[in-house]
């Protein structure tokens, strides 16, 4: 393998990174057998109204219980998931997980029950049995297309070829809704936007940080905030804050007139037993 620079050294041989290497192709290659033993699991975290602090939607967060390295993070494996093409698989559990899940919350809370917000990679957007999919799904769990949000990141969405759009459209017909995650860390040509299928802008948690606090909040990242707002209207989309960890950051961003917000301040990813009873605790 490492293979001599053409001076007879073994230049190329770079231990760390090949140990890493080695690492990672192990973790994705026990992905598949991980994924017939289940496993993964999925946490949920809820998207709450900054009006009166009800669940609106609940946002699905894949998680692997390693037998051997503890709780991954999807930072951990999503991206070997995309290299491998198991994504595919995965992200079809997720999906039909999560609306097995919703479809309780629909039983038990009725119209008050929130939508469930599941995330889909790119390779996912791209797969063209996606709308099958996806409808098999709603059909076997009985979960309401309305209360199905699809969460796709900007370079997803954009400048993609003609088909993904079509599903995308399809999707949108069938009453499922259709959000751009961490909107605003992309490269998003504004004015196609109207031209998409979207319901929903889920601006990105870094610009929370210049919200921080109420006294030295960043009037350049308030103004960023609120021209994302705005135009988000303009379209006729609601917004979603990502990352609100303090109290200044809900305020403002309720001023700012944005719907709802995520975020630790509100709760952290945690089991469908514990948005039950938030839920619960917010219907009165
Ligand atoms: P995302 O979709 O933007 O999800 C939000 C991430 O922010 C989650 O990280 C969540 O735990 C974290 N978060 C929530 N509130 C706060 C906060 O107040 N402060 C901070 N600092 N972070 C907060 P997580 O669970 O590690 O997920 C990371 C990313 O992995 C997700 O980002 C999403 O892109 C991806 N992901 C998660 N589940 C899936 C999945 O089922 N399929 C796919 N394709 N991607 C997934
Ligand atoms: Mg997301
Ligand atoms: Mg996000
Ligand atoms: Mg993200």
């Amino acid at each position: 393998w490492a293979k001599a620079d053409g001076k007879g050294q073994w230049a190329l041989f770079d231990p760390v990174r090949n140990a890493n290497e080695v690492a990672q192709f192990r973790l994705s290659a026990k992905m598949p057998a991980a994924l017939e033993r289940g496993e993964f699991y999925v946490d949920y975290q809820p998207l709450v109204g900054l009006r009166d602090f009800g669940v609106v939607g609940v946002e699905a967060l894949v998680r692997w219980a390693h037998p051997e390295l503890g709780r991954l993070g999807p930072d951990k494996f999503i991206a070997l998931a995309e290299e491998t093409g198991l994504i595919v698989q995965l992200g079809r559990w997720v999906l039909r997980e999560a609306c097995r899940q919703a479809r309780k919350w629909q039983d038990d809370f009725g119209a008050a029950a929130p939508f469930i917000s599941v995330n889909l990679a790119v390779r996912q957007s791209r797969d063209p049995n996606l709308v099958a999919h996806v409808a098999e799904i709603l059909e076997e769990t009985g979960l309401e297309p309305s209360r199905l949000q699809l969460e796709l990141t900007e370079s997803a969405i954009m400048g993609t070829a003609d088909e993904p759009l079509d599903a995308l459209r399809a999707l949108s017909r069938m009453g499922v809704r259709i959000a751009i995650d961490d909107f605003g860390t992309g490269y998003s040509n504004l004015a196609y936007l109207r031209h998409l299928p979207v319901h929903e802008l889920k601006i990105a948690g870094s610009f929370m940080e210049g919200l921080r606090d109420a006294e030295c909040a960043d009037p350049v990242d308030a103004r960023i905030v609120g021209t994302l707002v705005d135009l988000a209207h303009a379209l006729g989309l609601t917004v979603t804050a990502e990352g609100v960890e303090t109290h200044a950051q809900a305020r403002r961003m309720a001023e700012i007139g944005c719907e709802t917000g995520q975020g630790y301040l509100f709760a952290r990813p945690c089991t469908p037993e514990d948005i039950r009873d938030f839920i619960a605790s917010r219907l009165d």
